[in-house]
């Protein structure tokens, strides 16, 4: 049977212990040390019986052996820290063991305070002081696991394993932090699996976004996938399946729950950054409190993830683009080059090449200084960006010399392209205490049977050398020498090639 005793009286602001021992003696003695508390105590000889008392009593404190028959410390405290009803009860943890396993796990347990049985002395009173230093007594709170002291400490650890299986699968999901497509599709896939929710989507942000991934199970309520997504506040155009990544504004989308049931949003973040959410919209009867927990569980246990995610991300991204531009480097554009024409060719599609060089940029540095020649050069990166079309590729290939691939197109309407691109570039805003004027050369080149990335290249390249010798600020086309007369001698070198002898002499500086 418990004791009750009181120190120094149960005044309505008392706080209330329970101090639970098999030992009755140890009981006494931890009484005792906290008398100067003037505490309302309570005593329980096993963890059963502190278990029972739960459903009667209101707790401040708890004060417990950890090795005990039956229940011990270390389970009592996790259904303490497990019930939230009772997760914010103060709980100190005596042990005679001074094995670094016990209180290995006796930290582990979620305890507040650890201590050796032979320190009680010493450090039981103190440590107890501190931790009740800023606490009122607690109201009548009762405990939400009810049943048997051992249902209830087989549903907290019940509880616990499935937060730790949860965790540890999407910790596996490090394996997939190289390809967000496919990082953003095992997310989903494993949020669906724990909460059986049929329309989720993921935001991430980061270098490599800001994208949405987005899984449905269902039918989408209206019938189809681009009025589903509409509704969620996804923009349309980037939807072209139920289970996609997608790139995306960086602020969330609200929203509108069109599927019934309710809808929520977990922010995923490491610290103060965040990093994206995890959006589920519930059709009925699912998202019940449970769900909103493990959606929280899952998007907590992402933080790590996700940051490991974005720091490959950026690791690639250095990798593939060059500093001062972040346009893809040379190195990134003949691969993609490479993949591009193996892509024309097996869908039979037209390709294009473009290699645009500043004209004069000697001069512009010399004039204007290194600095303001950089800025030119930036300023050229965002134009030829914001001009092409998403599926082109835009690199730096060299000082001033830009790359385009221009896949999917035919040669006329790349040449129309080109002249537009040329007459966009000359009109790039003029960079402070820079020249007012910029001109680019453009020589374009069409990929043709049998014809390597290389020798592409290098007819764009004669192309531009060609524009450079016929007065700069203009595009020649790789194929058509004859088609209008240079306005400088050009030699027949060998291999039939042609190229000027020093079209950067013969200009008209
Ligand atoms: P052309 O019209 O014949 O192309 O003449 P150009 O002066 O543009 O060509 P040239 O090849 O003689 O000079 C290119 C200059 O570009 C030389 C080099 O110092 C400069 N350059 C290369 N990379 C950078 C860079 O990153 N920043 C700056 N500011 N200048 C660069
Ligand atoms: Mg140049
Ligand atoms: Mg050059």
């Amino acid at each position: 049977m418990p004791s009750e005793s009181r120190q120094g009286g149960n005044t309505p602001g008392t706080f209330r212990v329970l101090v639970v021992d098999d030992s009755p003696s140890i009981r006494r003695h931890v009484v005792q040390k906290l008398e100067p508390m003037s505490f309302h105590v309570t005593e329980a000889s096993s963890g059963e019986e502190a278990l029972a008392l739960t459903l009667e009593q209101t707790f401040d404190l708890v004060v417990s052996d950890i090795e005990m028959e039956a229940i011990t410390g270390v389970q009592l405290c996790r259904v303490f820290r497990g019930d939230p009803g009772m997760k914010d009860i103060a709980f100190v943890l005596l042990t005679a063991a001074k094995e670094a396993k016990t209180r290995f796990w006796g930290r582990n347990a979620g305890a507040d305070c650890y201590l050796a049985k032979e320190d009680m002395d010493e450090k039981l009173l103190p440590a107890v002081e501190e931790l009740m230093r800023g606490r009122t007594p607690r109201d009548s709170v009762r405990p939400e696991l009810t049943g048997t002291p051992l249902e209830r400490v087989s549903a907290v650890l019940d509880h616990h394993l499935f937060d730790v299986v949860v965790q540890s699968e999407v910790r596996r999901l490090m394996d997939h932090v190289h390809d967000r497509i496919e990082f953003g599709d095992k997310v989903l896939e494993l949020a669906a699996e724990v909460i059986g929710c049929p329309y989720l989507v993921l935001h991430l942000l980061g270098p490599g976004g800001p994208t949405y991934s987005i899984r449905a199970r269902g039918p989408w309520p209206e019938g189809n996938a681009t009025a589903g997504m509409a509704a969620l506040a996804i923009p349309e155009k980037s939807v072209d399946a139920t289970h996609t990544t997608v790139e995306a504004d960086p602020k969330y989308g609200t929203g509108q729950n069109v599927v019934g049931g309710r809808s929520f949003t977990c922010e995923i973040r490491v610290r103060d950054e965040p990093l994206g959410a995890l959006q589920v919209f519930g059709g009925p009867n699912v998202c019940a409190e449970t769900d909103i927990r493990s959606v929280n569980l899952i998007a907590d246990a992402l933080g790590v993830v996700v940051k490991s995610l974005f720091l490959m991300e950026e690791t690639q991204l250095l990798a593939l683009t060059d500093g001062l531009t972040g346009l893809y480097n040379r190195r990134h554009a003949s691969k993609r080059l490479e993949e591009e024409i193996a892509r024309a060719r097996r869908n039979s599609t037209g390709l294009c090449v473009a290699m645009c060089d500043v004209d004069h940029f000697k001069a512009i540095n010399d004039e204007f200084g290194h600095s303001a020649g950089d800025h030119v050069l930036q300023g050229i990166a965002n134009s030829l960006t914001e001009y092409v079309r998403r599926n082109d590729i835009v690199s730096r290939w060299g000082g001033e010399e830009f790359l385009v691939i221009f896949s999917e197109i035919k040669l006329t309407a790349a040449r129309i392209v080109a002249e537009r691109l040329r007459g966009r570039l000359a009109s790039t805003p003029q960079v402070e205490g820079g020249p007012e004027k910029i001109s680019v050369s453009i020589g374009l080149a069409m990929l043709r049977q049998g014809v390597t990335a290389d020798a592409l290249i290098e007819q764009a390249d004669q192309a531009l050398y060609r524009a450079k010798a016929r007065g700069r600020n203009r595009v020649e086309v790789a194929g058509e020498e004859r088609r209008s007369k240079p306005s400088t001698v050009v030699q027949k070198q060998d291999g039939g090639k042609q190229k000027p002898a020093d079209a950067k002499q013969a200009d008209t500086k």
